[in-house]
């Protein structure tokens, strides 16, 4: 039986513009029911005129806090009170926590990314990766990679001189593959991303000639709707080791559940197959 919140529910959202896509609704709740916690987790669709006075006014309440997502990260950062060095370094926030000194910006796209790999046991610290891409992801991934202490990494992009920012900004020791080297570049990859928006709703697939990768290659997508892109899956096809931009979006909304809820997400029942359903893909 639902009983329904009481008037001390702690509640928090996802802020974007448009929101209407967004998985993390679906996934919050599937953990606060499976917690039996008195919470809510609720969608806002926010313009960008009206963010800033949105967040501020939402931590007036007793909102524990707010994931963001675009085009609203790095205007979260720039309001927020205190950031986290990952947001700082990323310059971008999907994560507002709101305190008693303040609201706190963090960034858990990173973490998600590493929690994504982590069952493919990569071995950073002897692996080259090739980041192709220059935008907000990128700089999340990159950031992640970094931290992980990978031996060599390589970046890019349609326009080079945002994977040379990047680059600078981010991975001063990075190699700049230009765009239309990216294939040579997989010879050299043990971990392959796409951080670009290639691939977005079956449109413009990033085509790699997935022939010249290494064997045992990891190859990882950031976009997941398609869960499986053409990118994804010519890798899959020529038998490496694959993860879809599914299992980031899960690993980035642990961090925001326990900054959220004060608990842990439970593994069991797993979301995983919750979110299938909603993207209408066979778990
Ligand atoms: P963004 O900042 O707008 O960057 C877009 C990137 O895609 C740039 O590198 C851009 O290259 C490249 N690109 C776009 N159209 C292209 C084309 N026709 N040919 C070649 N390159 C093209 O976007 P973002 O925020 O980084 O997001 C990138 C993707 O990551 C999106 O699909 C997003 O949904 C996904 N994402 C997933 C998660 C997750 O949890 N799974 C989290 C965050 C983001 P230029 O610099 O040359 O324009």
């Amino acid at each position: 039986m639902t009983v329904g919140l009481t008037g001390r529910a702690v509640f928090a959202g996802v802020a974007g513009d448009p929101v209407a896509h967004s998985l993390s609704p679906r996934l919050m709740a599937h953990w606060i029911r499976t917690l039996g916690l008195d919470a809510a987790y609720l969608p806002f669709a926010v313009p960008p005129s009206g963010f800033e006075a949105f967040v501020r006014g939402l931590a007036l309440t007793q909102a524990s806090g707010l994931n963001v997502t675009l085009p609203h990260k790095e205007t979260a950062l720039a309001l927020a009170d205190r950031a986290t060095p990952a947001a700082r370094v990323i310059g971008a926030a999907n994560l507002l926590t709101f305190h008693e000194d303040g609201i706190l910006a963090d960034n858990s796209d990173a973490a998600g990314f590493l929690a994504a790999l982590e069952p493919a046991e990569p071995d950073y610290a002897g692996s080259t990766a090739l980041v192709i891409g220059a935008g907000g992801a990128a700089r999340a991934l990159v950031h992640a990679l970094v931290t992980s202490g990978v031996k060599n990494l390589l970046i890019s992009n349609r326009t080079a001189g945002r994977a040379r920012a990047l680059a600078a900004e981010l991975a001063p020791d990075a190699g700049i593959v230009p765009w239309d080297d990216r294939d040579a570049a997989l010879a050299e990859a043990d971990i392959v991303v796409n951080a670009t928006a290639l691939g977005l709703k079956g449109e413009n697939d990033l085509v790699m000639d997935w022939a010249k990768a290494r064997t045992g290659a990891i190859v990882f997508d950031s976009v997941y709707t398609p869960l499986v892109t053409g990118f994804l899956g010519g890798a899959r096809q020529a038998g490496l080791k694959t993860i879809d931009g599914l299992d980031m979006l899960i690993g980035q909304a642990r961090p925001s559940f326990r900054a959220f809820f004060g608990q842990d997400a439970p593994a069991d029942p797993p979301v995983r197959p919750v979110l299938l359903e909603a993207l209408g893909a066979r778990p």
